[in-house]
């Protein structure tokens, strides 16, 4: 099984200057759920992974986490798009978790509960510290101009990304393709079990 690992503030929706804490506060970014859509129809697992530390900061409670991503999956189920899984890292950066992002603890999750293979997943993230959990993990990585960041800065990227894209849809376009180049087959034709890769194309990393 493939995913495309997906940031949700400065991707899927707008980064602010403070937390998103409620769902009112939640504005989905233009061709976020086209972009989900996409994944989706490719055969490949759509997981946000994103970084919450207002709830480890006493900021907002668990279930506020929860409404929003609530309102996130309906905003998406407008679009004709769903997310096969979710995982947020809740701790305030002081805790030391191995989940919250640069670490890719919550990629290795992923993997283990979808049988991924991360050296043929990609991330797509707004910032150096997404950039850095997927090349950690041995994911593609894709930088994306959407969140607060509008320039990719190579003296900020402790990692460089392999592709910087203007947004999400052009982010997923641009890992599909790659994917078609890699295995052969347009990613759409592809199984869900992701097993139709063919002997002996291997992976240039
Ligand atoms: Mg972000
Ligand atoms: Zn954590």
């Amino acid at each position: 099984m493939r995913a495309i690992f997906l940031d949700r503030d400065g991707v899927l929706n707008r980064d602010g200057p403070g937390y998103v804490t409620r769902p009112d506060d939640l504005i989905m970014l233009p061709r976020a759920a086209d972009a989900v859509a996409l994944i989706n129809r490719a055969g490949l697992a759509a997981v946000v992974v994103t970084n919450q530390s207002g709830v480890g900061r006493g900021i907002m409670p668990i279930s506020a986490l929860e409404a929003i991503h609530a309102r996130l999956e309906q905003n998406l189920a407008q679009g004709g798009a769903r997310l096969d899984l979710i995982l947020s890292c809740v701790h305030a950066p002081w805790e030391g978790c191995g989940c919250r992002k640069p670490l890719p603890g919550m990629l290795e999750t992923a993997a283990e509960l979808l049988d991924l293979d991360l050296r043929q997943c990609t991330l797509i993230g707004d910032k150096p510290t997404d950039i850095e959990c997927g090349a950690t993990a041995g994911c593609a990585t894709a930088l994306v101009l959407s969140g607060l960041q509008r320039v990719c800065e190579p003296v900020r990227m402790p990692r460089m990304p392999d592709a910087v894209c203007i947004d999400v849809f052009d982010a997923v376009s641009w890992a599909l393709e790659r994917d078609r180049r890699l295995y052969g087959i347009p990613a759409a034709g592809r199984g869900a079990d992701g097993s139709t890769a063919p002997d002996g194309i291997a992976e240039p990393r």
